[in-house]
């Protein structure tokens, strides 16, 4: 039975703070320090996106910001696109 309580083992602790890779996929870093804040016992994830095939390996936090960021940018070349296929343009 898995339980909530567990401890984090060692083996699951980063103590990267920058320069993520592969291997540190599902390791959590304890904490973070950047200009925004502290952040504690944040689990490395590898993303990436659906639209333009891009990956990142990194804190939960900005593995976040890049798939929302490549959801607004693809969002707007796809409006973009449509705009030009409407014959709005020129
Ligand atoms: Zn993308």
């Amino acid at each position: 039975m898995m339980t909530q309580e567990q401890p984090v083992s060692e083996d699951d602790k980063c103590t990267k703070t920058e320069g993520w890779d592969h291997d540190d996929t599902g390791k959590r870093i304890e904490k973070r320090v950047t200009p925004n804040g502290t952040y504690y016992n944040e689990l490395i994830v590898n993303v990436f996106c659906q639209v333009c095939g891009a990956e990142f390996i990194g804190p939960s936090r900005e593995a976040g910001g890049f798939i929302g960021g490549h959801e607004c940018l693809h969002a707007w070349e796809f409006g973009q696109a449509m705009s030009r296929d409407d014959g709005l343009t020129e």
